[in-house]
């Protein structure tokens, strides 16, 4: 008996100091008041105030922070674009001049984070011409920005979208320019010639421009530095790779310090997890040994089950594919998720709504949670899947994913108690990202824009 739990604590170590030594992180190379962007690309900027002024206090509700501690009846506080502190109910210590929102009745947790979506993907019927154009591609992203957040989601990463459209979209959000939560992007998909999501690629199909087909491993290294001069937060990766394809990439995307994701199935998630892949997307296939080769490396899943779940619903199965030949079932899916469950691999939310999907919000993403505890996660550990261990995926675990001193205030808050019925998360009614307010009273708010005077008149 003895044995067997050194054994087991022997097996958590690797995973433990994979964790903290991910050689891409960049946060070693920082003290800790260097101040960087509050993204994956950590770019040093000059100190000073960020977020809107003053104080907002969050009082009467209870408050699920996220690190994996009960609810408890308490007040946040938030100061600019920070939590500045959770306060045992009934004490008041904020300045006098604090905006104060009663939340009674409701429960006060961290903005949501999905991790996989495609701002910009197409829907059906839409003629091709619009479908493969970056305007409408860039409208459908907006469109989508404001679905996620009357969602409760504060943060998505960007699996693959079309040119800059997903650098642009994170841009006029960070700016406040357009409502939304923050977007975190790998640019470009990048898969070997006639990979998944390239069957047939040209001008006139409706993944183009969101799709890097790559050859060799040289190349797999450019299409890297490209997404990165374009401004990717991380790299995408998808089968199909040789082995030394899929290590050039990886290898070129830790020097530059960004974390790779990858979209395989079978021996192709072996070959990843071998060059150092930080994550693995979707519930495809693959052997006890792959399962087990992750837990041991510290490697991170998105196991996306709710969007496989619709494509079996509303298909029966993924028929036309040369990129995912092998069987497919709801069942076999569930079975992935639940083997790397017990074998302790550390899982996080991702929707992956294509399609016309997206208007499946908010019910996709709770379901993408009542799939996880299916596989036997209690109600809060699905809560904190979906909050703290998504942050920590994302690489953003100091400034995002819990309600803590410190980190950015990023805030839902519904109405009910979604810690112990996953449904009342729809029950949306006050979002705030980074300190603004951007959903009241379930709404989307856009404060009016600061008008500027007229220049003063010349003489005629
Ligand atoms: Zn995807």
């Amino acid at each position: 008996m003895k044995l067997v739990a050194i054994t087991s604590v022997l097996a958590l170590l690797p995973s433990l100091l994979f964790a903290q030594t991910r050689p891409e992180d960049r946060r070693r190379f920082f003290d800790e008041n260097e101040v960087t962007t509050d993204d994956l690309r950590r770019i040093p900027m000059p100190p000073g105030p960020r977020g809107p002024e003053g104080v907002l206090v969050l009082r009467g509700g209870r408050v699920f922070d996220g690190t994996g501690s009960p609810a408890i009846a308490a007040t946040l506080v938030l100061e600019r674009n920070q939590v500045k502190a959770v306060l045992e109910a009934g004490v008041t210590d904020w300045p006098a001049d604090a905006r104060i929102i009663d939340v009674s009745g409701h429960t006060v947790l961290p903005g949501l984070i999905d991790l996989h979506t495609h701002l910009d993907y197409t829907e059906p019927n839409v003629p091709i011409e619009q479908a493969v154009n970056p305007t409408d591609a860039t409208l459908r992203g907006v469109e989508r920005l404001r679905f996620f957040l009357e969602s409760g989601v504060t943060s998505v990463r960007d699996t693959g979208s079309k040119y800059d459209v997903p650098f642009r979209l994170k841009q006029w959000v960070r700016d406040n320019r357009i409502p939304g939560p923050r977007v975190f992007a790998a640019g470009q998909l990048i898969t070997g010639t006639g990979g998944h999501g390239a069957e047939g690629l040209s001008p006139r199909s409706q993944l183009y421009g969101a799709i890097r087909e790559a050859s060799g491993p040289d190349d797999w290294r450019e299409a890297v530095r490209e997404n990165f001069k374009n401004g990717a937060d991380f790299i995408k990766l998808s089968s199909h790779y040789t082995r030394e394809e899929v290590a050039a990439a990886i290898d070129e995307a830790h020097t530059l310090g960004l974390r790779v994701t990858v979209d395989a199935e079978t021996f192709y998630i072996g070959w990843a997890v071998e060059a150092g892949a930080d994550s693995i997307e979707h519930p495809l296939p693959r052997t006890d040994e792959v399962v087990a080769m992750m837990s041991d490396r510290g490697v991170y899943s998105v196991p996306t089950l709710t969007t496989y779940s619709y494509i079996f619903d509303l298909s029966g199965g993924y028929y036309g594919s040369t990129s995912r030949r092998f069987s497919f079932s709801k069942q076999a899916n569930l079975d992935v998720l639940r083997r790397m469950k017990e074998a302790g691999i550390k899982m996080g939310i991702g929707t992956d709504l294509v399609m016309d999907w997206f208007r499946f919000l908010p019910s996709s993403y709770i379901s993408e949670l009542e799939w996880f505890v299916e596989a036997g996660y209690t109600l809060p550990e699905a809560l904190v899947a979906a909050t703290k261990d998504s942050a920590e995926i994302l690489g953003l675990d100091d400034k995002l994913g819990t309600l803590e001193p410190g980190k950015l205030a990023d805030v839902l808050v519904v109405s009910g108690r979604p810690d112990e019925d996953l449904r009342d998360l729809a029950n949306v009614e006050i979002v705030i990202r980074d300190g603004h307010i951007v959903i009241e009273d379930g709404r989307v708010f856009v404060p009016r824009h600061e008008p500027v005077p007229e220049p003063p008149a010349r003489e005629r």
